[in-house]
C-alpha cells in the first residue's frame, strides 16, 4: 500500500485551555480530493490552522510518512503544503500578476527560475485572471478574488492544497466554476483538502468526505456514499 500524503491520528488542538478538536483521525491519499464538511464552529478552520502549523497540537500528523508536528509554518510550506484561508486576503492595492509573483516566494527560495512559467500555468487554469492581470486585485469580483487566492497559493507549487470554504459568499454558478477548477487542479497532480459548509457542492467533487461535528468526526466515507447517507441528507443536504 502506498503511504498516504497526509495521515492524522488522534489530533487534539484548541485555543489556550479550550480544546476544539477532540481526537481527529483523517487520511488523505496522494492525488485525491478529501472534503471536511460540518456546521459553523465544528472546528474545520481550526483543523486547517493546526495542519499548517499555526496552532500547537497533540496526536500525530504525518506528511509523506514523516511526522511534521514539530515543524514551523515556513517549514511546512517548504515541504509543499499550502493554505488558502477563508478570508482570501490579497495585497489589494497590487495587480493580479504582482500578487502571483509574491506567491512564488518558495520557488525563488528554492532557486527555481521557472516561476514565470508557473504564472502561465495559473493563467491556464484561470483564464479570467490572465484577462485581468494588470487590474488592481482590490477591484476584483468575489469569484475572481477566490481564483487569485488559489492561484497565489499554487505559485508555491504545493503538493497539498488546503482550501477553507472557497464557496463562501459566492453565487452558485461561480461556486461550480471554482470547484471545477479544483478538479482540474487535481488532474495536474495536486492533492486537495477542501473544507466546506456547502456540503452538496463539496461532496460532488470530492473522493472522500468527513463530517466534523463539535470537534469530532461523526461520519466518514466515500463522498458518493456520504451524499446518499440519510443523516447527511437530512442535516446537510436538505430534501431538495
Ligand atoms: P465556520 O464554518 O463558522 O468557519 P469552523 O468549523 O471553521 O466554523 P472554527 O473556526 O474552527 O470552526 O471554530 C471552532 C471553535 O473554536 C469555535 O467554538 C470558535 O469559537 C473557536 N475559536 C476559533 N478561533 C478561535 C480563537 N482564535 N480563539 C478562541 N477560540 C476560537
Amino acid at each position: 500500500m502506498t503511504t498516504p500524503l497526509l495521515q492524522i491520528t488522534g489530533l487534539r488542538a484548541g485555543y489556550g485551555r479550550a480544546e476544539v478538536l477532540h481526537g481527529i483521525d483523517l487520511t488523505l491519499n496522494k492525488g485525491s480530493i478529501v472534503t471536511v464538511i460540518g456546521p459553523n464552529g465544528a472546528g474545520k478552520t481550526t483543523l486547517l490552522n493546526t495542519l499548517m502549523g499555526v496552532l500547537p497540537s497533540k496526536g500525530s500528523i504525518h506528511y509523506n510518512g514523516t511526522c511534521i508536528q514539530e515543524l514551523t509554518l515556513e517549514e511546512r510550506v517548504m515541504l509543499g503544503i499550502a493554505l488558502v484561508p477563508e478570508r482570501r486576503e490579497l495585497f489589494s492595492s497590487m495587480s493580479v500578476e504582482d500578487n502571483l509573483v509574491l506567491g512564488g516566494f518558495r520557488q525563488m527560495r528554492l532557486g527555481n527560475r521557472q516561476w514565470r512559467e508557473h504564472i502561465d500555468d495559473v493563467y491556464t487554469l484561470f483564464p479570467r485572471l490572465k484577462d485581468r492581470r494588470t487590474q488592481t486585485s482590490g477591484t476584483l469580483s468575489g469569484g475572481e478574488r477566490q481564483m487569485l487566492a488559489v492561484g497565489r497559493a499554487l505559485m508555491s507549487r504545493p503538493q497539498l492544497l488546503m482550501l477553507d470554504e472557497p464557496s463562501l459568499g459566492l453565487a452558485p454558478l461561480i461556486v461550480q466554476e471554482i470547484l471545477r477548477n479544483v478538479q482540474a487542479l487535481r488532474e495536474t497532480g495536486v492533492s486537495i483538502l477542501l473544507v466546506e459548509q456547502n456540503a452538496r457542492a463539496a461532496l460532488e467533487v470530492a473522493d472522500h468526505g468527513y463530517v466534523l461535528e463539535m470537534g469530532e468526526v461523526s461520519l466518514q466515507g466515500p463522498a458518493s456514499a456520504l451524499a446518499d447517507d440519510a443523516r447527511v441528507i437530512e442535516t446537510y443536504l436538505g430534501t431538495g
